[in-house]
């Protein structure tokens, strides 16, 4: 398999020297979805910040209705036929149906009720992997009572300014008939470029963080977001078919990877995991990760009209740096 990419160089004069200045851009397709995106010289386009994140949840917490106080009168409750109790828990972690839908079937589950807020470096494998059991649990009762949804994600804002309207930590749900349109580009990808593409970059090794056991990470050859990653798991192609021991491998990739964002000062994070329909043949179910603008006055978003507009990332983190800073995580 090839990476294409195109090298650009942008001319200007320096506005003291006169002299001439020449940047170099690189356009990168990705080789499974055909999307490209703009690697750019190091620019400080995401700095780490100081902003007091965690006095700004302490503001917040009062009217918080994920909080102890509150989840119990504040949160909806699941049909019946979904699940009898109304609410799917596991370990501290609680999933509830989503207040505003995005979807027939469309959930949120929270870490835990006492965690209003969840920095990075403490996420665990634990609190991740119980929460992504009840996101599971979930996917599976809807499916077994709705057909016609065969479409799973799993998703996060993580905080702010990952697009949560709500601070305190979560996953989302989504369970529809309608696949969103990166599902429906990704399991439109043949079988064959996904192996191809994963044997490239294992291959390649300059991007490849390494394997949990049945599950590969790598960085993105061409990112959509910041820092982003990716992870394959073969052999399933929907978020109901993952076991207990997937659940555990995919929390442990998934809390080595946001500690590591925390290592390198990110504060907030993306998450999607693309399912396709139950046994789809020869999709393996994959995600995507990437972390997001540290917030701060006049912060810079990493959300620009390249990103919202013309689906083109615009990252000023080289994918191969990304890679040698979080793979020895993956390796050790
Ligand atoms: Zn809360």
């Amino acid at each position: 398999m090839e990476f294409r990419s195109h090298k650009l160089t942008a001319e200007m004069l320096d506005p003291e020297s006169g002299e001439t200045i020449r940047t170099g851009i690189e356009v990168r397709v990705d080789p499974l979805t055909g999307h490209s995106s703009r690697i750019v010289p190091e620019r400080g386009l995401m700095p780490s910040g100081d902003f007091d994140l965690a006095a700004f949840a302490r503001e917040n917490q009062p009217r918080c209705p994920f909080c102890p106080e509150r989840i119990e009168h504040l949160t909806p409750k699941l049909p019946p036929a979904i699940d009898p109790d109304g609410r799917i828990l596991r370990g501290e972690a609680v999933l509830f149906p989503n207040l505003h839908a995005y979807s027939s079937h469309s959930c949120v589950s929270i870490y835990s009720s006492r965690l209003h807020y969840l920095p990075l470096e403490d996420m665990t494998e634990r609190l991740f992997g119980d929460n992504l059991a009840t996101q599971v649990a979930y996917a599976k009762a809807v499916q077994a009572l709705d057909p016609h949804s065969r479409w799973a994600s799993i998703n996060a804002n993580h905080m702010l300014p990952a697009g949560s309207s709500l601070f305190h930590p979560h996953l989302q749900g989504i369970v529809d008939s309608q696949p969103t349109t990166l599902q429906r580009l990704l399991a439109d990808v043949p079988p064959a470029r996904f192996s191809s593409y994963l044997k490239a970059e294992r291959d390649a090794g300059v991007r490849y963080l390494g394997d949990t056991g049945r599950i590969e990470w790598l960085a993105s050859f061409a990112p959509i977001a910041p820092a982003e990653l990716r992870a394959f798991v073969g052999g399933v192609s929907s978020p109901a078919q993952l076991d207990e021991d997937l659940i555990a491998e995919l929390a442990h990739g998934l809390t080595l990877a946001l500690n590591a964002y925390a290592e390198m000062g990110f504060e907030s994070f993306n998450l999607a995991l693309y399912g396709a329909p139950p046994g789809l043949d020869g999709y393996p179910l994959n995600l995507r990760l990437a972390c997001r603008s540290n917030l701060a006055p006049f912060y810079r978003s990493d959300s620009t009209f390249l990103e919202r507009l013309h689906w083109e990332g615009a990252i000023d983190l080289p994918p191969e740096a990304v890679a040698e800073r979080i793979g020895g995580r993956f390796r050790e």
